[in-house]
């Protein structure tokens, strides 16, 4: 893939008065995983769906297809969730629901996987809606706070998961979250994103090149990290 594969430049973006974006610009190393934190209202989704295309009035940011987690989990209501996954492979249907099946199992969903969007808990569509991100395949990978109203062990484990399958993929990853941790245990560059009368600023940008195997909470460079972003979170 070319090094310009993911280039925000001089990205506007105002909804009425209201600024969030004033020639922004940012580019990721390919083959990264990027996290973006920040308050509410700082911009990240609507940086997302510019990146995706989804904007309407601004151009897309990047020619290259790309997979979107949204923040909510915008299932299809009229099929189940296995359906749900195997519609965005193309080939054969037999195959595909056999992939989607694997997905769904690697979620611990198995048992969901003949019900309908509507019968689903939030934090079951959630992860369909996750397994359908990693299932599509597209260079770019987008996520808006996957993981968020899970519980701590399934996220815990889900993020493990998460890193497996990206290490055998290594797309290029944008990854809104709230969650320190998953920062630090996921990303190779940390963004915290401030809402400013200008649109937004980068007011934490940080590269965190530890192998991700090596990292656990506990180890003083990981602790360290997780303080640095606490102390910078927490005065927001
Ligand atoms: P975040 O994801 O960081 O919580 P958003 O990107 O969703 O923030 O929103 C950034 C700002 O843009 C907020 O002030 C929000 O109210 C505003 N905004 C987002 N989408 C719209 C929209 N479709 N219409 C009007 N204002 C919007
Ligand atoms: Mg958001």
């Amino acid at each position: 893939m070319e090094n310009n594969l993911f280039e925000v430049r001089d990205l506007n973006v105002a909804f009425g008065e209201k600024v969030v974006f004033r020639d922004f610009s940012l580019s990721l190393a390919p083959e990264s995983i990027t996290c973006i934190l920040g308050p509410s209202g700082s911009g990240k989704t609507t940086l997302l769906k510019a990146v995706a295309g989804l904007l309407p009035n601004v151009s897309k940011v990047t020619p290259y297809p790309c997979s979107y987690i949204f923040q909510e989990p915008r299932l299809l209501p009229q099929l189940t969730a296995l359906d749900n996954l195997a519609v965005v492979l193309p080939g054969k249907k037999k195959e595909n629901r056999e992939i989607a099946r694997k997905y769904l199992s690697d979620m611990e969903l198995s048992e969901a996987e003949g019900l309908y969007p509507s019968e689903l808990s939030g934090g079951m569509a959630q992860r369909v809606a996750v397994a359908r991100g990693l299932l599509y395949d597209a260079p770019i990978l987008l996520m808006d706070e996957p993981f968020k109203g899970l519980d701590l062990a399934l996220q815990e484990r889900l993020i493990k998961y998460f890193i497996k399958h990206w290490e055998a993929r290594r797309k290029t990853c944008l990854f809104v979250t709230h969650s320190i941790l998953e920062a630090i245990l996921m990303a190779d560059r940390v963004l915290v994103l401030q809402s400013g009368e200008q649109g937004a600023e980068i007011l934490f940008d940080k590269t965190f090149d530890m192998p991700r195997e090596q990292r656990a909470l506990g180890d003083p460079d990981v602790d360290a990290f997780r303080s640095e972003l606490h102390d910078v979170l927490i005065s927001l």
